[in-house]
C-alpha cells in the first residue's frame, strides 16, 4: 500500500491526490481520500485505480487544507469497500480518519480483546484495530492516544492520522516500511516514498525516524522521537521490487541499488550469453547494471503494456496467469536466434518466469539464462508486502535446479544474502539495518502462531 498526507494546503485533496498517483505502484485495489476544513472532514474511497474511484469530480467535494489518502493491495483483510482507506471512526474529541502501509503481526490477538471490550468492527483488516485503540485511550491528546496504540502494535507500519486540527505520521519501530516527510510550500507533506514530493513540487526533507511520531497542527511541526530504540530492520524487498526507482529510501536511491545489485550479479553469477535484457519494468535498472559490468549489450527484448496494473496486484491466481500474456511481448527482431541473459529481480511464484522464458523462446532466442537479482524468496512476509502464503513460494518448494527446469531456464543463478547486503556497502558478517526474513526466515519481531498459520495455508 501507499500512504499520504497533507497539511496546510489550499488544496490539500487535489495534492494528495497527484501524490497518491504517483504511488499508484504500490497498490492498485482500493484508493480513498479524506480531508477536513478545520470543521468537518470529507471522504471518498472506492475500489479500482485513483482516476476510476475519482472519476467523477468527487475531488471537488473534498474540501481543506489539510488530507490523507491511501491506495491498498491486500495483505490482510479482503478487497471489498468496507476494507478501502482511509477509515474514520467518531471519537468523543471529533473525527479520527487514518490510513496504513504494512502489516500487523498481533492484530488478531488485538481484535479479540477489543471485541471482548466491546468494540465492534466493520471491517476485516487489521487497520480498524488501530483505530479503536486509539479511540479509547482516553489520553488528554490526540497524540498521546495515538502513542498508547502504538505500544500495543506489532509489525511494520508506516501510519497517517487526520483530525479536524493534525496531522500525524508514524513509521514502525523497526523502519519495516518506508515513510518521508517534506515541505510544500508553508505546509508539510508525508509520503510511503519520495517520487510523491517530486511529483507535486515539494521538498524533501528526510525520512521519518524509526518509532518516530510527527504532528503537524496550526503550530507547525512537533515530533516525538521513538521512547525505545531498537535495531533497524528496513524491507530490502522494497528496494529489490517494491519501490520505484525515482525514490530514496533511508538514504539509498532504488535504482542505484537495482543497477548495483545487477552489477554483483554479474561478476559472481556470469552469463555467456548475446544480449542482457530486464523485465519491465522493475528489473531494468539491475538488466543495466549486469549489462555495464559484463560488458554483454542491453537490449530490449521485451515490451509491457503500460496499462496493465502490476500482475501480482491481482490476488486470484486464474487472472494472475491471464495478466502476465497481457502485460509483455517478446521483440522477436531483439532476441531472434540470440543467446539471451534475462534479469529479473525475483520469483514469487514462477508463474511470470517461466511465461516470459517461454515468450523469448517463441520469439526465437536460442538459449535463456535467468538471474536475479535477489535470493531465492522462500519465506512468507508478515509485514506488508507479499501476500502469497507459503505453499505458494516456488522457492519454498523447490531448489534453484529445479525451478530453472521448472521454468524451462538453460541456467538460472540467484544472488546470495551477503552479495545483497553488499549492494548497499555491507560486508559479510556484518549487523545490517535491514529484515530480509523473506529470503532468510529470521524475523525481526515475534511471528505469532495465528499469523503463521494464516500464511501457511
Ligand atoms: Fe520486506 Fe521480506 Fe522483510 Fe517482508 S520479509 S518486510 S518483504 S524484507
Ligand atoms: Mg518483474
Amino acid at each position: 500500500c501507499g500512504v499520504f498526507g497533507v497539511f496546510g494546503h489550499p488544496r490539500a485533496a487535489q495534492v494528495t491526490y497527484y501524490g497518491l498517483l504517483a504511488l499508484q505502484h504500490r497498490g492498485q485495489e482500493a484508493a480513498g481520500i479524506t480531508a477536513t476544513d478545520g470543521e468537518r472532514m470529507y471522504s471518498h474511497k472506492g475500489l479500482g485505480l485513483l482516476s476510476d474511484v475519482f472519476r467523477d469530480g468527487q475531488l471537488d467535494t473534498l474540501q481543506g487544507s489539510a488530507a490523507i489518502g491511501h491506495v491498498r493491495y491486500s495483505t490482510a483483510g479482503s478487497n471489498t469497500v468496507q476494507n478501502a482507506q482511509p477509515i474514520t471512526v467518531l471519537t468523543h474529541r471529533g473525527n479520527l480518519a487514518m490510513a496504513h502501509n504494512g502489516n500487523l503481526v498481533n492484530a488478531g490477538d488485538l481484535r479479540r480483546w477489543l471485541e471482548k471490550q466491546g468494540s465492534l468492527f466493520q471491517s476485516t483488516s487489521d487497520t480498524e484495530v488501530v483505530l479503536h485503540l486509539v479511540a479509547r485511550a482516553g489520553r488528554d491528546t490526540v497524540v498521546e492516544n495515538i502513542q498508547n496504540a502504538l505500544s500495543f502494535i506489532k509489525g511494520g507500519y508506516a501510519l497517517v492520522f487526520l483530525t479536524e486540527h493534525q496531522l500525524v505520521a508514524v513509521r514502525d519501530p523497526l523502519g519495516l516500511r518506508p515513510l518521508c516527510l517534506g515541505r510544500l510550500g508553508d505546509g508539510y507533506v508525508v509520503a510511503s516514498e519520495s517520487c510523491a514530493f517530486e511529483t507535486i513540487g515539494a521538498e524533501f526533507l528526510r525520512d521519518v525516524e524509526p518509532g518516530e511520531l510527527i504532528a503537524v497542527g496550526p503550530d507547525g511541526l512537533q515530533t516525538f522521537p521513538p521512547t525505545h530504540p531498537t535495531r533497524r530492520a528496513m524491507c530490502t524487498f522494497e528496494h529489490i521490487y517494491f519501490a520505484r526507482p525515482d525514490s530514496d529510501i533511508d538514504g539509498w536511491n532504488v535504482h542505484a541499488v537495482r543497477k548495483q545489485l545487477g552489477r554483483i550479479l554479474a561478476q559472481h553469477h556470469p552469463a555467456e550469453g548475446d544480449i542482457v535484457i530486464g523485465v519491465p519494468d522493475s528489473s531494468i535498472s539491475a538488466a543495466s547494471g549486469f549489462a555495464e559490468e559484463s560488458g554483454i549489450p542491453f537490449e530490449m527484448g521485451l515490451v509491457k503494456n503500460k496499462y496493465i496494473a502490476r500482475t501480482f496486484i491481482q490476488p486470484a491466481q486464474e487472472l494472475r496467469d491471464i495478466g502476465v500474456r497481457l502485460k509483455l511481448n517478446a521483440v522477436r527482431s531483439v532476441v531472434d536466434g540470440k543467446r539471451v541473459v534475462l534479469i529479473d529481480d525475483s520469483i514469487v511464484r514462477g508463474t511470470t518466469s517461466r511465461r516470459i522464458v517461454q515468450l523469448l523462446r517463441e520469439a526465437g532466442a536460442r538459449e535463456v539464462h535467468v538471474r536475479i537479482s535477489s535470493p531465492p524468496y522462500r519465506y512468507t512476509c508478515h509485514y506488508g508486502i507479499d501476500t502469497s502464503s507459503k505453499g505458494q513460494l516456488i522457492a519454498a518448494r523447490m531448489s534453484v535446479e529445479e525451478i530453472c527446469r521448472e521454468i524451462d531456464a538453460d541456467s538460472l543463478e540467484y544472488l546470495t544474502q551477503t552479495e545483497l547486503m553488499q549492494a548497499f556497502g555491507f560486508r559479510e558478517g556484518e549487523r545490517v539495518p535491514f529484515c530480509n526474513a523473506c529470503f532468510s526466515g529470521q524475523y525481526p519481531t515475534e511471528v505469532y502462531e495465528e499469523d503463521k498459520r494464516a500464511h501457511e495455508r
